[in-house]
């Protein structure tokens, strides 16, 4: 645990008791500050009771007399579509309102920094997709490289449950729009930005809000180091925004698709292969097209900011293409669940959206694809140009209907079941071709989480696995010896 700083003695509010709420107040209490908690939501509150947590009724008119502060959970509004009313009532009040992130950065070995041999270092990952795979990879290369390192977050653990640094640490974090919105304190040494595109529109009042959450990374801390995917007009604004010039080597730039030439610092991949380039110079390359672990252009782009990072950190290309090789990917994002009889198949349940689903649809050469769930607003109308290496969709769950109707004269079965779509996709692949769950809705009309619906999906894959080699050894015993 990290203890927080800098309210020894004082009231601070703590609004949302999740794991995030829960492990703030302790490291609250641990950093000699009184914290008073809250939530909305009575389970909640009884779960911290259980906990062995005592409440403050934060709607009572004097709530905030004497509060130093407000932390506030990253699920509740603290601006749009309309603030939290509890939020609403402490600003009113005068309170700052700040989140467990903001707290880290203002917390996290301030007081021992003198005694470290080498400062350690924070990176901290944002963007639209692959923020958890750039984490998780960043993460992986450096224990591979032998450096101490901890990841945290949106991933793993919660930022105060992180341990103490050590010298020479490198703390990994993937942080959403919601924390880098409302941090007070926002201070990496190396930050990331993968990419943009639509999402969260509703908490922050449309897309130029949605940027600007995630620009206040870059613009609030000044990173010693900034890795920016240049991919979108968003990444090459920010990247110009924080070069100084065409050689400022405190930029990286990354792509997945454009040759980044100049005199700058780039590293980007084309067809598989992903360059590093400096002063004009291609300075090293690694060969992605066989990392399992990492398929698609979508994954390349993840590599390439990894790599960016592990750079930044000193770490050589020769241990990077180490570490890329034996990276196992994160369950449910474009994961090789099985391989059987020349058919691939891939969970990629967390493409819950139109973006990742096609990024999922171009990284597979013919697919089976199951898809649906609960649809989102427009459908799968934008996935229209990325079907081409679909040789048939199996449809599931509430939107599989209006699925069907988008996709017209492509071939398609309505399942209804995940269970049939494994069954039927399965029966009808080929040698050569792929299985791809990668619904394009959430899953919430058939399981609590898109984690869940993965779940089912492999259990199904390798139950069919099992039936067919339980098949194979019952032939087996049936021949006569
Ligand atoms: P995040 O943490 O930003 O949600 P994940 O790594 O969990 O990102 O991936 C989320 C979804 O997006 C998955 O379906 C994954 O396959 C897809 N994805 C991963 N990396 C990228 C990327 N660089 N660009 C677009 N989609 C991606």
């Amino acid at each position: 645990m990290i203890p927080v700083r800098g309210f020894e003695g004082r009231r601070v509010a703590v609004l949302g008791l999740g794991r995030s709420g829960l492990a703030t107040a302790r490291a609250l209490q641990a950093g000699g500050a009184l914290p008073c908690l809250w939530d909305d939501a009575p389970e909640a509150r009884d779960k911290a009771e259980a906990a062995g947590f005592a409440l403050t009724d934060l709607t009572r008119a004097n709530a905030w007399d004497g509060a130093a502060c407000l932390v506030v959970s990253p699920g509740i509004p603290h601006l749009y579509p309309e603030p939290n009313r509890l939020v609403a009532r402490a600003m009113a009040a005068g309170v700052p309102v700040d989140n467990d992130i903001g707290l880290f950065f203002r917390s996290f070995a301030t007081p021992d920094w003198d005694a470290m041999d080498v400062t350690p270092k924070v990176v901290a990952i944002t963007g639209s997709n692959g923020k958890s795979t750039t984490t998780a990879l960043i993460h992986h290369i450096l224990k591979v490289a032998g450096r101490p390192t901890q990841m945290a977050g949106n991933i793993g653990r919660g930022v105060l449950d992180l341990d103490p640094a050590q010298a020479g640490e490198v703390v990994v974090l993937e942080l959403s729009s919601y924390q880098t919105e409302l941090a007070r304190a926002l201070t990496p040494d190396i930050a990331v930005f993968t990419n943009l595109s639509p999402d969260h529109l509703d908490r922050h009042a449309g897309l130029g809000g949605y940027f600007a959450a995630k620009r206040r990374l870059f613009a609030e801390g000044g990173p010693d180091r900034a890795v920016i995917g240049v991919d979108e007009a968003e990444g090459r604004f920010l990247a110009n925004q924080m070069a100084e010039g065409p050689a400022d080597d405190r930029v990286i730039r990354i792509s997945a698709g454009a040759k980044l030439e100049g005199e700058g610092w780039t590293v980007f991949a084309r067809k598989g292969f992903l360059a590093e380039w400096r002063k004009g110079r291609q300075v090293a390359a690694i060969d992605l097209r066989e990392v399992r672990g990492l398929p698609g252009a979508h994954n390349h782009q993840n590599a390439c900011a990894a790599y960016a990072v592990a750079r930044s950190l000193a770490v050589p290309p020769k241990l990077i293409e180490q570490a890329f090789q034996s990276f196992e990917g994160l369950p449910h994002r474009s994961q090789i669940v099985a391989e059987r009889g020349g058919v691939r198949f891939v969970n990629d349940s967390k493409a819950t959206n139109v973006d990742s689903a096609a990024k999922a649809l171009q990284a597979f050469p013919r697919i089976r694809w199951i898809a649906g769930g609960l649809g989102k607003e427009g459908g799968i109308a934008a996935l229209k140009p990325f079907l081409g290496a679909v040789v048939k969709a199996y449809l599931i769950g509430h939107s599989a209907r209006d699925f069907a109707l988008a996709l017209g004269d492509l071939p398609h079965e309505i399942c209804e079941t995940m269970a049939r779509a494994v069954a039927r996709a399965a029966a009808e692949a080929e040698p050569g071709e792929t299985v791809l769950l990668a619904p394009a809705a959430a899953s919430f009309d058939q399981y609590p989480n898109f984690e869940k619906r993965g779940e089912d999906f492999t259990a199904r894959v390798r139950a069919l696995a099992e039936q067919a080699q339980g098949r194979q050894d019952d032939g087996a015993d049936a021949r006569p010896t």
